[in-house]
């Protein structure tokens, strides 16, 4: 295949039905455990799961340099929920207890902003950035950008926090879309990886 191939770091979370929703998207996917397994990789997924624990994963996984050094020099990602969290400049209260995260978005992040896993919900949100119909989102414990730099655009507002931004090639979402069956979110990622190759 002459597409890209994405990586879905799949150290812990929903990381295989990423993988499903970039297939259906028409791209190649594969999981990301080692280095080696990033090195073929043109773009990268950081799933959701839990920021701390994954930050200690991506250590003992060797995982962490790589990651930032590819990240650095411009490699597309999309974070979700945690996986935001590791793609911000700041994140607040609590911060998680682990090294600094790779910050190629200008924003910064507030863990757990809804309150307990109880607190979580689904909703309908408007993002025109994938057309006009709502896209059904599944917010998990999720965090919020409660401000993002100049350089940043938010596709997504939930009330008055930002839940789905862009910089350049990297997109962070607040919410899971692998959970529903709709693509659009996906689609949209992998159309920025076609884009930037
Ligand atoms: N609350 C988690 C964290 O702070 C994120 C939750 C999620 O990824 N669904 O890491």
């Amino acid at each position: 295949m002459n597409g890209p191939t994405v990586g879905v770091v799949a150290l812990q979370g929903a990381f295989a039905l990423h993988i499903d929703a970039l297939t259906d998207c028409g791209t190649a996917a594969r999981a990301v455990r080692l280095p080696a397994d990033l090195a073929g990789c043109d773009a990268v997924v950081l799933p959701g799961g839990e920021s701390t624990t994954m930050g200690k994963l991506l250590d003992t996984s060797g995982l962490r340099d790589p990651l930032r050094e590819r990240l650095a020099a411009g490699m597309p990602a999309f974070g979700t929920c945690a996986g935001l969290i590791l793609c911000v400049t700041e994140v607040l209260d609590p911060v998680p207890n682990d090294a600094s995260p790779f910050g190629v978005v200008d924003a910064v992040a507030r863990r757990n902003a809804y309150g307990r896993q109880v607190e979580s919900f689904e909703t309908d949100l408007a993002i025109d950035a994938i057309g006009p119909e709502p896209f059904r989102a599944v917010f998990i414990r999720a965090p919020v950008m409660e401000s993002v730099g100049p350089g940043v655009d938010v596709l997504g507002w939930q009330n008055d926090h930002a839940v789905l931004a862009r910089q350049g090639p990297v997109l962070v979402g607040s919410f899971h879309p692998e959970l529903t069956g709709d693509r659009r979110i996906h689609q949209y990622f992998v159309d920025l990886v076609k884009e930037s190759m």
